[in-house]
């Protein structure tokens, strides 16, 4: 049964919008995820779950790249207070090894490397003796790599499970196979949801739709311009698989420069991701597992043999300049956004959640100001 009230309501149960239920709920906030089809049913389940803000935030980019630090040094006490409470999400820090197998590729990971050694991480250049000696199975053409011993890996589904059930524990109310299908409003402030199993009122909504928080732009018509959709999030589709040899996983998330192998503790490998722009379907295709395989078997050769388990696809959030939406709806009260993260969702989502229970709470939206919708 669905409550007929929430402090906050969020629409969408991925790992952003779960996220932000936790922290609320941990400040004693009252609050709703109505998520349409499962829990972590979206990117968030399918993605590969590798933290590693220095291979994936912009350091020109100054909000991302500190939203990206903050995240990093959030994941380890929220991942043990997620354990404590019930399922561990799974984040190891094992640090992440980067490959290069040209020239190029060398001095792309050596450019990177002077600016992150000044950041005092203990990244380190290692040669394709220190390679082997990490990693035996390397294909031995590599010719070196950067190893950052900080960063590591979730599991994205089991991280969404232990944020619903932590959350859950502490009040928060979840409910999957529901889906908003408009807003309750009264004049320019919008005051619930619809839902075809009834409505909630809420002092706050926050869309954490995913790649499909453009949609709702429909629900506020004053919002709309047909060329240009309130929320400009498109999709990006992302497929990944999962293999399996005996004896065989890294000791860290592996990447090259076609793709990621991550170990999980299951004792498979998860290997990831194709990106293609405009896609909103869930298909595992062959050129999707043929591009993955060439990806993986580039750093591991013996990973041709692998049992092959499965393969999912999920669709990314992207935006314009690739920084996610964070805050208030302009001209619009008691509604905001979170959503837009791409291909970093999982890794920022400790630090998102944080500024949007922040904002949530006291009201003041200048910490969320480079990321507000209205610098589109
Ligand atoms: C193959 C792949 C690999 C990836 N690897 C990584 C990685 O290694 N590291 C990383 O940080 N990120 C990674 N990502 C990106 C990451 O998965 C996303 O950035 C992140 O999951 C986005 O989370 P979200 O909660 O915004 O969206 P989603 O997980 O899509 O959640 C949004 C939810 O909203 C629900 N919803 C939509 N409309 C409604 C409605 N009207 N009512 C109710 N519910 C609704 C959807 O059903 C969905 O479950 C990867 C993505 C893919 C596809």
């Amino acid at each position: 049964m669905l409550p007929k009230t929430a402090d906050v309501v969020i629409i969408g149960g991925g790992v952003v919008g779960c996220s932000i239920a936790y922290q609320l709920a941990k400040q004693g906030v009252q609050c709703t995820v109505l998520e349409r089809s499962r829990f972590g049913g979206g990117a968030s389940g399918a993605a590969a779950g590798v933290i590693s803000p220095l291979w994936h935030v912009d350091p020109a980019v100054e909000p991302m790249w500190r939203l990206g630090m903050r995240s990093l040094e959030l994941f380890p006490p929220l991942a043990a207070e997620l354990s404590a409470a019930g399922i561990d999400p799974e984040f190891r820090q094992t640090g992440v090894l980067k490959l290069a197998f040209t020239e190029d590729q060398v001095d792309d990971l050596r450019r990177n490397l002077v600016w992150q050694s000044e950041l005092g991480l203990d990244v380190a250049w290692l040669d394709p003796a220190q390679v082997a000696q990490r990693e035996p199975e390397v294909r031995p053409a590599v010719l070196g790599g950067v190893f950052s011993p900080r960063e590591g890996y979730v599991r994205g589904q089991r991280l969404v499970d232990s944020l619903v059930h932590a959350a859950g524990r502490l009040g928060a109310q979840f409910h999957q196979g529901t889906e908003v299908l408009g807003l309750r409003r009264r004049g320019r402030r919008v005051t619930g949801v619809d839902t075809p199993a009834g409505g909630i009122d809420a002092g706050q909504v926050v869309l954490a739709a995913g790649p499909w928080s453009g949609i709702p732009a429909r629900w506020l018509p004053e919002a709309q311009d047909p060329d240009s959709p309130a929320i400009p999030v498109r999709p990006v589709k992302g497929e990944r698989i999962l293999l399996r040899k005996p004896g065989f996983l890294p000791r860290s998330p592996v990447r090259n420069f076609e793709g990621y192998v991550v170990p999980r503790l299951d004792g498979t490998v998860l290997v990831a991701a194709t990106r293609e722009e405009g896609r909103f379907d869930e298909l595992v295709t062959a050129g999707g597992v043929s591009q993955l395989i060439a990806a993986a078997t580039l750093s591991f050769p013996s990973l041709a043999d692998a049992e092959f388990i499965s393969g999912r696809a999920g669709v990314r959030p992207a935006t314009p300049d690739g920084m996610p939406v964070l805050g208030p709806m302009p001209e619009i009260e008691g509604f905001s956004i979170a959503a837009g993260h791409d291909a970093v969702g999982v890794m920022l989502s400790p630090g998102t959640a944080e500024l949007m229970a922040q904002y949530l709470l006291d009201g003041n939206a200048a910490p969320l100001e480079p990321f507000s919708l209205s610098r589109f």
